[in-house]
């Protein structure tokens, strides 16, 4: 059967470039780059190549900001328990209702270790609240850690990271940035938007799973999180992932490029054309989140009066990969905290669908999903107790 993946914000297939520039690092160079003898020693320059290359892509001034790690759930807690463990005292994190939990997670523990945590909330179109968050920066004296997304994994909403980085400088706080599914998809300058600390995961932008980036501004106050050797300037124990790395650094320069050829724009045209197409296609539809502030891959999309999973197994059943704006949690289809901070309407709650596309996204298969989602939303709306039948 034919598979269509539009699943792109969960992971992304690795680039055959990056594939290819990883393989002599398991075959032939396969050494510790921190080893004093020649062998590994040969590894230490590709890695360093491969973090001015990431250094380059995010604007960085010097590469030895780049901290590789593990994921992007290592770097988002590396900047908030190495930041409250740099303070020795409590303090107050300011962050958003609709981070991912590996942002939510430690700012809960964070809470349970006795520091503040102010969550931010959103408009119905998923958009930052920009009042209460500058009245949060006011009202809370003392070390300030602001962690806000740069775009958000179920509806692709932008925040303005720059305005919310420069009202955090100016209110003495470290600001942190998740841009996992910002990272490739829009323009990102760490000299333009003047955060401390930023995350970004491979897997999500054409590298493999297992490699990940933690910026870091030089002059940050910050202790490690995974302690161990010298590697990564003491800033993360462990061997360096030499090939994983490698493949990183590709897939970086691949991103700037796609950045400026027109690939964007071509997702961009392709998204409008399956939301056009829905939209058209399935009554009672709606799209959740800003249609304006947004990455150019991502869709989200409720059909009302039907359960988000049911349509995602029947499209699944056509070769149809996408995701569901809920999580499954203990038995009960509990609707995602983003759409529920979004204050999305009930009846479409549970039937939120993510579509997210990638550079090698055709427009065949654009068409493929416009075919056949109808009809799937079409049965399960006839089965629907919701929906008033004939
Ligand atoms: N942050 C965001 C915004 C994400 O979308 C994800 C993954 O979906 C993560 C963090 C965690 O990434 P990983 O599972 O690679 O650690």
């Amino acid at each position: 059967m034919k598979t269509v993946y539009l699943d792109n914000n969960a992971t992304t297939r690795p680039a055959p470039e990056v594939i290819e520039a990883m393989m002599p690092f398991f075959t032939e160079l396969w050494g510790n780059p921190s080893s004093m003898h020649a062998f590994g020693g040969q590894v230490a320059r590709p890695l360093e190549a491969a973090r001015e290359e990431v250094a380059d892509f995010l604007g960085a001034e010097h590469p030895e900001e780049i901290v590789f790690n593990g994921c992007a759930t290592e770097g988002d807690n590396h900047a908030l328990f190495g930041v409250a463990a740099a303070w020795g005292k409590p303090g107050t994190i300011i962050t958003s209702r609709v981070e991912h939990p590996a942002v939510l997670g430690p700012c809960l523990r964070l809470r349970e270790m006795g520091h503040t945590v102010v969550e931010i909330g959103v408009d119905g179109e998923g958009l930052f609240d920009m009042a209460a968050y500058e009245a949060a920066l006011a009202a809370h004296p003392g070390p300030k850690l602001v962690s806000v997304m740069w775009a958000n994994n179920e509806t692709g909403v932008l925040f303005p990271i720059r305005r919310i980085a420069e009202l955090g400088k100016a209110a003495g706080a470290t600001v942190h940035t998740d841009a996992v599914q910002a990272a490739g998809k829009v323009p990102i300058d760490v000299r333009e938007a003047p955060v401390d600390l930023l995350t970004v995961a491979g897997h999500k932008m054409h590298a493999p799973k297992g490699v990940g980036v933690l910026y870091v501004r030089r002059g940050t106050r910050i202790k490690p999180y995974v302690i161990g050797g010298h590697q990564e300037r003491g800033r993360r124990g462990g061997t360096e992932n030499v090939p994983y790395i490698v493949g990183m650094g590709v897939a970086c320069r691949l991103a700037k490029a796609a950045l400026t050829d027109g690939s964007e724009l071509r997702i961009a045209r392709l998204r409008d054309k399956l939301e056009a197409g829905l939209l058209a296609t399935c009554p009672d539809s709606r799209v959740n989140g800003s249609r304006t502030h947004r990455v150019p891959n991502t869709l989200n999309v409720s059909f009302e009066y039907i359960e988000g999973e049911s349509v995602l197994y029947h499209l699944s059943d056509r070769g149809i990969c996408a995701s569901s704006g809920s999580a499954c949690a203990a038995g009960s289809l509990e609707p995602s905290h983003v759409i529920r901070a979004m204050g999305v309407p009930f009846t479409a709650v549970h039937g939120s669908i993510r579509f997210s596309l990638s550079r090698y996204t055709t427009e065949e298969e654009i068409d493929y999903v416009l075919h056949h989602c109808p009809e799937v939303v079409a049965e399960m709306r006839a089965l629907s107790p919701f929906v008033k039948h004939g």
